[in-house]
């Protein structure tokens, strides 16, 4: 049985091997790379392409969602803090997209 065998066991041993200014780094890196994906997936015009560059995209994802967790978990961010903040903005979103339904349907 491999002794790496749970995400916070490989998170810790990745931080512990490189260090939090590396990771993150690479958490930038990988954000980069997820914009990139983004735009070329806006930019497509071979749409028989079309699952490759989303396979693509959720790779991107992958790799900022992994980095993401560990550089979380180095700082003690928890999964309720996040949830808090995603719950605020949704919130804030939510506000926006009725005030402006109601400002642009009344003119
Ligand atoms: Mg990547």
């Amino acid at each position: 049985m491999r002794e790496l065998n749970t995400k916070e066991k490989i998170y810790d041993a990745a931080m512990k091997k490189h260090g939090i200014a590396a990771q993150s780094m690479i958490l930038a890196e990988e954000a980069g790379e997820l914009v990139q994906a983004t735009s070329k997936l806006l930019r497509l015009n071979d749409m028989s392409r079309l699952g490759e560059f989303k396979e693509q995209l959720a790779e991107e994802i992958a790799d900022v969602q992994i980095m993401i967790e560990q550089v979380s978990r180095y700082y003690g961010i928890t999964a309720y803090m996040v949830s808090k903040q995603k719950f605020r903005k949704l919130v804030r979103l939510a506000d926006r997209l009725e005030g402006a339904a109601c400002c642009s349907s009344n003119g």
